[in-house]
């Protein structure tokens, strides 16, 4: 008897842990759903979930950008998926490499999406998969659990158009800039950029893969057409707003790599550039002892060899 009671209370528990929370996003119209992360580094403290996640609802079907830190995430944004609409997840897109994007992807494998990335994005999650898996499962713990790399089935290299039906989601890939993964989509039908972490807003921009690559797809991105953009981290923007935060990153990247190069022709070594380069642009963002430190110590040596 007591054994049944509690087969039942194990059998209810279970039942209740399966069903994932479904992740809060906001609707922006035109069929355009947005669960924001809350700003935090990758670090200690972090929990999967501080990128803004993506989903577009077209007449066909569904495409999904990024899905967030760890497979939990992932399944908290398919609850939310499928509280606003059954049509079949079509598209799973990753703008970039980097773990708070991609680790929600297993999430949607029993939807059997195609998955879609940089063509370099494979090899990116292969040299990564072994840190990225060990210090996630450390910062995340049993929040963790089941997470795992998903490659893309379908690369994106130069252009590729997505259908959706009643609308096209175009990808771009780029060269290094943010990271060596980077794509964007536009959606035609709202007009709607999604720039991944080629755009920063509030937060420091991290640089992991070239800064002069960086600058100058941000000149690319200055004349894109897109009326509106959703950044990687941070909300929409609106019209001209969006271009006024591409020049607030382009400053404080050509702010960094001025300074870099100036303490490194007065001979500073690299500790002492860390404290100080691109300080005046401290006030105007957040977690910028952490990021910008740490972008002086990944551009430093490379700057030396100019
Ligand atoms: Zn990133």
């Amino acid at each position: 008897m007591l054994l049944r009671i509690l087969f039942g209370f194990v059998f209810t528990l279970t039942c209740c842990l399966v069903k994932a929370e479904p992740l809060t996003v906001e609707a922006l119209g035109n069929d355009i759903y947005v669960h924001h992360g809350v700003h935090e580094d990758l670090s200690e403290n972090y929990h999967g979930d501080i990128c803004n996640i993506s989903f577009i609802v077209g007449s066909k079907g569904i495409a999904v950008i990024d899905t967030g830190g760890s497979l939990k995430v992932g399944q908290q944004l398919h609850e939310a998926i499928r509280k606003v609409s059954p049509l079949p997840i079509l598209y799973v897109i990753n703008t970039h490499v980097h773990p708070d994007h991609i680790f929600g992807n297993a999430a949607f494998k029993q939807d059997n999406p195609a998955f879609v990335g940089h063509e370099k994005l494979p090899d990116a999650m292969e040299r990564r998969r072994e840190s990225y898996l060990r210090t996630n499962q450390q910062w995340q713990g049993e929040a963790f659990a089941g997470s795992e790399i998903i490659k893309p089935s379908v690369l994106v290299k130069g252009t590729l158009k997505l259908d959706l039906g009643d609308r096209t989601l175009v990808l771009t890939a780029y060269p290094t800039a943010h990271t060596n993964t980077d794509v964007t989509v536009f959606d035609d039908k709202s007009s709607t950029l999604w720039t991944g972490d080629l755009l920063f807003v509030d937060r420091t921009p991290s640089i992991d893969g070239d800064i002069k690559g960086w600058l100058a797809v941000i000149n690319e991105l200055k004349i894109h057409e897109a009326q509106n953009a959703i950044p990687g981290h941070s909300g929409l923007l609106k019209e001209s707003n969006w271009k006024q935060q591409l020049n607030n990153e382009e400053r404080y990247l050509w702010t960094l790599l001025n300074d870099i190069r100036a303490s490194i022709k007065k001979g500073e070594v690299m500790e002492k550039s860390m404290a100080t380069a691109a300080a005046s642009e401290r006030r105007y963002w957040q977690l910028f002892d952490i990021v910008n430190r740490r972008n002086v110590n990944n551009i430093y040596p490379s700057l030396e060899w100019e």
